[in-house]
């Protein structure tokens, strides 16, 4: 199943989303100095990730390796890299809270109960995520309008009190199909997994193709209740946060 859809967003329409979303990137920087993008490495990462290294290359970008990410995550890694001449930081989980988790509950203990995946969670992908913001001033997510009700509300600027920073959200007006058209006429580097039924993509054990119908995120943590599929990072983690991690 292919997941990215055709061109259909007029040309005008969508340059003139890019130039907001580059005025606030900017904006952001001017305002805030010391500005972070966490990549998921999704498609939204894609677009932002493209807009930030052409116009606000001020902003600094990583994103976390948890130690079980599918290798077509880590090939889209090397292939960024290629194509922009540069070094994405990747920031790790740490060593020993890895071993003491698989020490008490598995290599694969996430799949036991709630309480073990948020665990598996904190330790690979929040802890590391807290770490890599800290001392920043403000962040960029890629949340985009269409997400969600909740979505829907979302401010262009708002104040993170989890984590005490300005939060910047360019891509809000951003449709699916937008994403998607300017990754496609920008000749983006995106994961093959989205062209194998993958909507959302996080670590390879908890994360699997869809069927045509489902919900974008019915295969993250596929053996959960649609409530529970979060990791912690914020509240309902969505498509284009680093919930994609
Ligand atoms: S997505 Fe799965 S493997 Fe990855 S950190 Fe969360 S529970 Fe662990």
């Amino acid at each position: 199943m292919t997941i990215a859809p055709v061109l259909t967003a007029p040309a005008a329409e969508l340059a003139g989303k890019v130039a907001e979303s580059v005025r606030l990137l900017q904006g952001a920087v001017r305002e805030h100095g010391r500005v972070v993008y966490a990549s998921s490495l999704g498609p939204e990462a894609a677009v932002l990730t493209d807009l930030i290294f052409a116009h606000a290359p001020q902003i600094d970008i990583f994103t976390v390796d948890t130690g079980r990410l599918p290798e077509a995550t880590l090939e889209l890694l090397e292939r960024i890299e290629r194509r922009y001449g540069r070094r994405i930081r990747v920031v790790f989980p740490e060593a020993q809270r890895v071993q003491n988790y698989v020490a008490d509950h598995g290599v694969n203990g996430f799949y036991r109960g709630l309480a073990q995946r948020h665990a598996c969670c904190h330790i690979r992908k929040v802890e590391p995520f807290q770490r890599a913001i800290f001392g920043y001033h403000a962040w960029v997510t890629g949340v985009r309008h269409e997400q969600s009700a909740e979505r829907a509300a979302t401010p262009t600027l708002e104040f993170d009190a989890r984590y005490r920073l300005q939060k910047i959200n360019p891509l809000l007006p951003w449709t699916h199909g937008d994403i998607w058209n300017y990754i496609r006429a920008e000749k983006l580097p995106y994961n093959p997994l989205h062209d194998a039924g993958y909507p959302s993509i996080g670590c390879a054990p908890c994360s699997r193709a869809i069927e045509p119908g489902q919900d974008s995120r019915a295969g993250r943590w596929w053996w959960e209740s649609p409530e529970s599929r979060e990791c912690g990072l914020q509240p309902r983690q969505l498509p284009g946060s680093i919930s994609d991690l």
